[in-house]
């Protein structure tokens, strides 16, 4: 417990969380969900889903017809690599996947089949990039690449199209966190590899949970749309692999308030993000924030992990959250223990070293100055 000694009175700090979703109010919600009972139609893209659709086609996409929502990140992964890919073969049983991500990358491969095979980041950057794919050992037999835009970084579209067209293999981006960097360009991001989206309660935009397919793909949305439902397309066969990863009217309706208030989350977002850079002071360039990732993060970055140890200390001892929102690296995860891989001496290092710092889009600028003196008191230490 900290104890903040002020004069005679000894003050118990209140914890700060390292991330603490604020989502519309529910009487945001309400007229919404009025629409959904007057035509008592639950789920099964109703009109709410098809409204969440257009609108954030038009905002992510840049025009209509290239979104498909589904229940989750983690199912509009899977719906995307069943569409590109479909499931894992004899020949090419592998899915590459970067050893530093969040769990959902690799789980979403292995759903659909595939032997997850972890790849290292680049040396700059927290990617596995196009090169590092293409130098994987694995690539002749492996059936679908799903690289990630780490923490809502702008999905490198053109670099994996370049990938698909040189290599043949399908790839499906996991930009789960990257809602905001393909709202500051609409359609820029999207073309013929899918991107996938989480609006999962901790990202910037939420649905509580849920998530999309963006593509400028006709035929393979209409894939994925298939994939969400079962393998059924306008019939009741199921016609190819499928899940039920559909997303419903309630969830969509909490998307659509979220919508009619984005303006005032990306204003509160910015605020928030610039008191974390005055508060830093001379560690700025130590922090990693919006716009250069997703405002649901803030990163610090520790030169090793020994600096590392002694700021998460530090955070802990002034009762401020913190969290490896991607872990150490899947390689350290039991489940991915025994996943093969090539050498992973960048994931080892951004494991260790990368640090979620506590956000909220109305977290106080007290909290704030608390998290910035505690690290500056560890790293000076
Ligand atoms: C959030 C996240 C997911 C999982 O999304 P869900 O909506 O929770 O299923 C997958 N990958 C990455 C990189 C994420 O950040």
């Amino acid at each position: 417990m900290a104890i903040l000694h002020r004069g005679r009175n000894a003050l118990r700090l209140p914890s700060i969380p390292v991330y603490r979703p604020k989502l519309p109010p529910a009487r945001l919600l309400l007229p919404y969900l009025e629409r959904a009972d007057a035509v008592r139609w639950y789920t099964n893209r109703g009109v709410l889903v098809r409204e969440l659709e257009a609108r954030l086609s038009d905002a992510l996409c840049g025009g209509p017809g290239r979104l498909v929502a589904a229940s989750s990140g983690s199912a509009a992964i899977e719906a995307a690599i069943l569409a590109v890919a479909g499931r894992a073969t004899a020949t090419r049983p592998y899915a590459l996947v970067p050893a530093y991500t969040f769990v959902g990358t690799a789980l979403a491969a292995q759903r659909c089949g595939y032997i997850p095979w972890l790849v290292d980041a680049a040396p700059s950057g927290w990617a596995m990039t196009p090169d590092e794919a293409a130098d994987c050992p694995a690539l002749a037999e492996a059936g679908v690449v799903v690289p990630v835009a780490p923490y809502g970084q702008a999905p490198d579209q053109a670099g994996w199209s370049g990938f698909v067209a040189r290599t043949g293999v399908p790839v499906v981006i996991d930009a789960a966190a990257s809602f905001e960097a393909l709202a500051r360009a609409p359609g820029a991001h999207v073309g013929r590899v899918p991107v996938a989206l989480s609006f999962h309660a901790t990202k910037a935009f939420s649905t509580g949970e849920g998530g999309a397919v963006a593509w400028s793909d006709l035929a393979g949305l209409a894939r994925v749309v298939r994939a969400l439902n079962f393998g059924f397309l306008a019939s009741r066969v199921s016609q190819a692999p499928g899940l039920n990863g559909k997303m419903s009217e309630y969830h969509a309706a909490v998307g659509l308030a979220g919508l009619d208030c984005w303006d005032a989350t990306t204003a509160a977002n910015e605020l928030v993000a610039r008191g974390y850079r005055v508060a830093a002071g001379r560690l700025r360039e130590r922090l990693v924030l919006a716009p250069d990732i997703a405002s649901n993060y803030v990163l610090f970055c520790a030169t090793d992990a020994i600096e590392a140890a002694r700021v998460r200390a530090a955070l802990t001892e002034a009762e401020a959250g913190h969290r490896a929102w991607y872990g150490r690296g899947l390689h350290h995860e039991p489940a991915f223990a025994g996943a093969p891989r090539g050498e992973l001496p960048h994931a080892e290092r951004l494991g260790a070293c990368l640090i979620g710092l506590p956000i909220a889009p109305d977290i106080a600028t007290d909290a704030i100055a608390r998290v910035a003196a505690a690290i500056r008191g560890a790293v000076t230490a």
